[in-house]
């Protein structure tokens, strides 16, 4: 079946008032300072560490380049366990270091690496783990501390979804040796592109910012092979903005959550998203997977959605390991990610971000009951031109 694909540009419906950014902006022009660790490039990574409750941050251009640079912070080499039920960078940043990864399989209720397939992937030339904590919910991060100690690994945490999560009380970010947040457009908070590496001390966090600007120590000297991975003042001026807003529209999000939740609860044959035991959620996302008790399957009820102008998206579908450059390792072999495989062919992310009104929940959650109620599968019908109104972001 086919389903219309979503434009590939991105939307964001809930930005702040321009007027609000234009300060910033006038900032910038008469410092004409433009990059390279300038006064916002600071003052974000300040205010984020104040905001998430870490310690060191590095910002960079975007969360990809970031976990290219983490694993070159920490010198991994050989294999890498990893998830294939993530973006498809994740895999990526492995890639671009030489880095082979080694796919193992998820855990049914928090579509999390399964610390028992990450064991059983262990092999001589293991040398790290690299988890997502998927849709912003934690980890089993205590049980991938003690594989990391026992087997001597490193953990990289992607936590492209994972700002301001919270567990017992905690920032989740602490966790590993480094973690990796995305400020994508699309993400919970944006700096339209930016992402940023949570650093355990300072030293750590100098290496970091030599590696991210070249390798330069200083103007004469180079002590490393490193990227560009700055961030510019413009992006780190909007988080600084975006920032004054994010806990209004995490709040919000908490309600379409909760909205979701109680007009979608009881409908046989979906599963709505585990709430996080002892965690503080983001809601970043609103994942809900159709079994085959549901009437309609899920790719004929992202098709009805769109036919009525909601834009649902199937992350992750497909599977990071079914792509071209994946799909030959012997770890990518559906039949040893049973778990990844089946999710990935049954989930549907809602759309949930802060602009989204009451009535729109309402009448996503009608269309999802409507089709419950049909008594066959529906026929598959051409795509729909709907404007998309509302989408998965
Ligand atoms: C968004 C995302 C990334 C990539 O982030 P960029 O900032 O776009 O490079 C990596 N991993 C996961 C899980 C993501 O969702």
């Amino acid at each position: 079946m086919s389903i219309p694909s979503a434009p590939l540009y991105v939307t964001r419906p809930d930005l702040p008032p321009l007027e609000e950014f234009l300060p910033y902006l006038r900032e910038i022009w008469d410092s004409r300072v433009l990059t390279n660790g300038g006064p916002y490039h600071r003052r974000l990574e300040q205010a984020l560490c104040e905001y998430l409750g870490v310690r060191h941050i590095a910002l960079f251009t975007n969360a990809t380049i970031g976990l290219v640079t983490a694993l070159q912070a920490l010198r991994i080499r050989g294999e890498v366990i990893t998830t294939p039920y993530s973006f498809v960078a994740t895999a990526h940043a492995l890639q671009w270091n030489g880095i082979r990864p080694v796919f193992a399989d998820i855990d049914p209720v928090t579509h999390n690496l399964d610390p028992h397939s990450i064991e059983a992937a262990i092999t001589p030339e293991t040398t790290a783990i690299m988890p997502v904590h998927c849709y912003g919910a934690p980890c089993n991060v205590k049980a991938i501390e003690r594989i990391a100690t026992a087997y001597n690994l490193k953990v990289v945490y992607d936590a492209a979804h994972a700002f301001g999560v919270r567990l017992n009380g905690a920032s989740v970010l602490a966790e590993g040796d480094l973690s990796v947040l995305s400020f994508h457009a699309t993400k919970v908070f944006n700096t339209f592109e930016g992402g940023a590496i949570v650093c355990p001390d300072a030293r750590v966090k100098q290496h970091i910012d030599h590696l991210k600007n070249f390798g330069f120590v200083n103007e004469t000297t180079v002590v490393a092979t490193g990227i560009n991975g700055k961030m510019s003042e413009f992006n780190a001026a909007l988080g600084l903005l975006q920032l004054q807003h994010v806990d209004q529209a995490i709040a919000r999000r908490g309600q379409i959550d909760a909205l979701y939740r109680s007009l979608l609860d009881g409908v046989e044959g979906l599963r709505l998203p585990a709430s996080p035991v002892n965690a503080l959620s983001n809601h970043s996302y609103f994942p809900i997977l159709v079994d085959d008790a549901f009437p309609v399957s899920r790719d004929a009820l992202c098709h009805r959605l769109r036919e009525h102008g909601i834009v649902a998206r199937r992350y992750f579908y497909p599977l990071i390991s079914e792509f071209p450059m994946y799909r030959g390792l012997p770890s990518a072999q559906p039949e040893r990610l049973p778990v990844a495989a089946d999710t990935s062919r049954r989930v549907l992310c809602l759309p949930i971000y802060p602009s989204l009104a009451d009535a729109d929940v309402h009448r996503v959650a009608k269309l999802i009951h409507d089709a419950a109620v049909s008594s066959r599968r529906l026929p598959v019908r051409r795509a729909a031109t709907a404007t998309p109104r509302m989408a998965a972001i």
